[in-house]
């Protein structure tokens, strides 16, 4: 009844380009879908930096050693891929969590098998939360865990601190930002944490989140997001 009121309301549609697609099933329509880039096999073994690397740890890593033990995305932030993100994030399109969720749940299956029993997003500040109506990171984790037999328990990472747009800022610029911007409650002590967010490009925010949940005690931490921006190029 529910699924059936939706697909009235929401007709499936290319989560990039809005085009009606011929029935349940896809998340691109064939133009969209042969354009979409995934991330490639050579990449950092700890943030999934595309690139081969001596040891196998990108240059990042190797100089500062992330308090995430692993962080992976299937795709780049590229092409249909990013465009489905930006109306996801900026287009008031809220109801894009769930297809994007499923896809991100299918996606990522092997890192998923592995990975923390506890989702927790990637929150935004209680300002930006009011003027979007919606936080992305939010309803893409909660779609995420119910998915994949998961909890997704909300309050446990906070944005205390209101913080600049990370776009058009350098790497140094982008740390500082971030840097003490979060607070993890005590909740998350002796935990293992998945982080999720919908891109991941210098890692500087997934640094800063992790580095508070792991302050209150989390034992691990991972990060998934949707797409991974190729930061060293
Ligand atoms: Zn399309
Ligand atoms: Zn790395």
């Amino acid at each position: 009844m529910l699924k059936a009121l939706l697909d009235l309301l929401y007709p499936p549609a290319c989560i990039a380009c809005a085009k009606v697609l011929p029935g349940p099933g896809s998340f691109f329509c064939e133009t969209c879908d042969t354009a979409v880039e995934r991330l490639p096999p050579a990449c950092c073994r700890t943030c999934a930096e595309p690139g081969t690397f001596p040891g196998g740890a990108c240059p990042r890593c190797r100089a500062a050693p992330p308090p995430f033990s692993r962080a992976w995305a299937p795709f780049a932030h590229e092409g249909p891929l990013a465009r489905a993100i930006h109306r996801f994030k900026y287009e008031d399109h809220p109801e894009l969590a769930a297809p994007l969720a499923e896809l991100l749940a299918d996606e990522a299956r092997d890192f998923l098998g592995r990975a923390p029993a506890c989702v927790v997003a990637l929150p935004l500040h209680t300002r930006r939360y009011h003027a979007r109506k919606y936080d992305q990171a939010q309803l893409l984790a909660g779609v995420l865990a119910k998915r994949t037999g998961r909890e997704a328990p909300v309050g446990w990472l906070s944005r205390t601190r209101e913080t600049q747009r990370q776009v058009g800022l350098n790497e140094a610029e982008r740390a500082r930002n971030v840097a003490s911007a979060f607070t993890a409650a005590a909740h998350v002590k002796g935990r293992e944490v998945l982080l999720v967010d919908d891109v991941f490009t210098t890692g500087a925010t997934a640094r800063a989140a992790a580095t508070a949940l792991r302050e209150a005690g989390a034992v691990r931490v991972e990060v998934l997001t949707l797409a991974r921006a190729f930061s060293l190029t």
